[in-house]
């Protein structure tokens, strides 16, 4: 294995391709691919878990979530297994653009183990990191891109790192929106380096940097890229649009953590899944590729019931279109109207854009029919409903277009419903009539309850107090 020969301080990021023989990788690839046997009976024991939480969350998130993955095995290990992973993965049907890209994942894999040994004999800083910018692959017709998993809609594209600090191998992975607009080109010229443009070259141009340059890892390249890409963008996204629901850089960590708790039932089901498959798989029932595609199939249908559960993922995961009716289907479960609820879904399932992640239950083709609701459709719905007694309590937008509590974020349960407009379901009432009425005060200080500015929210409290006190003495006499 070829080795840096010194140790190498990392002043400046540098580029893999000048410290490691990027020809002799790309043969060593050919040469994995070649002698690759697919059936793998090995697995981590929480593989499934993790495959579940990172494709669930990105297929429901388009920009600005950032998932881990952590070794629980010594760092050779991982890199030995995650490299089987990726060359046992390769399908020599795909068209040549993603298997060029494919190459380069492995490639780039190979890297990482070069890193982690010179780490290891002490040739590099131990906190130095591999980064990669995996960009959409925009010269590609969009119907192949979507096809195969690309996020067509907002030209999603990913920023990574690896490190390997204390013994554990960490991939933290950034997701971000239109990913072609150059930003990355820019990235490399300000770092000194000269690539060319274009997808395929700027994923085949792995960094080696360290936290002397960024400090907060792959949120500070995204950072970077997102300053190249001008005034006022965040995850590639322009912070004036309305309705722009992405986290503040520094709160990334924690929001993308809690998401994914809030999903654990869904998670676990989809690892569940995975498991019940692999077995099929291994006795020789299933191709590698049916494997793959009932697991998208399953996928495919929780990302559907997580947006029921709640409707601020349908954007990004289904599509503008699709965002009322999922939100209708989430009142309607609130409300316990399971009849108009299926009827949403369907829509929902129905107005889905194929490009923001294929859809499910739906043909893509909308119907006009007002009682086309297909038995998928209602299987997934009752399981969305069964899955409401184990959904978390998260801050959010009620639902509600008429809730006191918006435009702020309040605690919001399951279809994103907060606790007021969920008794007022409860009771089978309207919260569109109730508020217009009865309990103004209660529900204006029961939604500033829920915000973070506590002084702010006593004073209101004291005021519409006194307001009610004064009311009643005014009604007295
Ligand atoms: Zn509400």
């Amino acid at each position: 294995m070829e080795r840096l020969e010194a140790k190498r301080e990392i002043v400046r990021p540098i580029l893999a391709n000048e410290i490691y023989d990027r020809q002799e990788l790309e043969a060593q690839a050919v040469r994995l691919i070649e002698n690759r046997q697919q059936i793998e009976h090995d697995q981590w024991e929480r593989e499934p878990e993790v495959n579940a939480r990172s494709g669930l969350f990105e297929e429901l998130t388009a920009k600005g979530h950032l998932s881990v993955i952590e070794s629980e095995e010594s760092v050779d290990e991982t890199n030995q297994r995650t490299l089987r992973r990726l060359v046992n993965g390769w399908v020599n049907s795909l068209p040549d653009w993603e298997k060029e890209r494919r190459l380069s994942e492995i490639v780039e894999e190979l890297i990482n183990h070069k890193v982690s040994a010179d780490i290891q004999a002490g040739l590099l800083p131990t906190d130095a990191m591999v980064l990669t910018i995996s960009n959409f692959p925009s010269e590609v017709p969009e119907r192949a891109a979507s096809g195969l998993g690309y996020g067509v809609l907002n030209a999603k594209g990913m920023v990574r790192s690896t490190s390997f600090e204390n013994g554990v191998r960490r991939l933290e992975q950034v997701s971000r929106s239109n990913s072609n607009d150059g930003s990355a080109e820019q990235f490399y010229m300000s770092n000194g380096f000269m690539i060319g443009g274009g997808a395929t070259r700027v994923l085949s141009s792995q960094i080696i940097a360290t936290k002397r340059q960024f400090p907060n890892g792959v949120i500070d390249v995204q950072r970077a890229l997102d300053a190249l890409a001008g005034p006022g963008i965040i995850y590639g996204e322009s912070r004036q649009q309305p309705g722009l629901n992405v986290p503040e850089y520094g709160d990334l960590r924690e929001v993308s953590a809690n998401r994914e708790a809030q999903a654990e039932v869904q998670i676990k089901k989809l690892a569940d899944y995975e498991r019940q498959i692999n077995i099929k798989y291994q006795v020789g029932q299933i191709s590698y590729e049916d494997k793959l595609s009932a697991i998208n199939r399953r996928r495919k249908e929780l990302v559907n019931e997580i947006c029921v559960l709640n409707p601020s993922y349908a954007h990004d995961a289904r599509g503008q279109a699709a965002v009322i009716h999922f939100e209708n289907a989430a009142m309607a479960m609130a409300s316990g109207n399971d009849e108009a609820g299926y009827q949403h879904l369907q829509k929902a399932l129905d107005a889905s854009d194929p490009r923001a992640g294929a859809v499910c239950g739906g043909n893509g083709l909308t119907t006009e029919s007002q009682n086309n609701v297909s038995a998928a459709t209602r299987r997934q719905y009752l399981e969305a409903k069964e899955d409401r007694k184990n959904w978390k309590w998260k801050e959010g937008l009620c639902v509600v277009q008429r809730c006191p509590s918006r435009p702020q974020k309040t605690q919001v349960g399951p279809c994103s419903v907060c606790r007021n407009c969920q008794k007022i379901f409860d009771k089978g009432d309207n919260p569109k009539t109730v508020y217009g009425v009865v309990g103004f005060i209660d529900l204006i200080t029961e939604s500033f309850r829920q915000t973070k500015r506590e002084t702010e929210f006593e004073q209101r409290q004291k005021r519409a107090r006194q307001a009610a006190a004064n009311q009643n003495i005014n009604k007295a006499a």
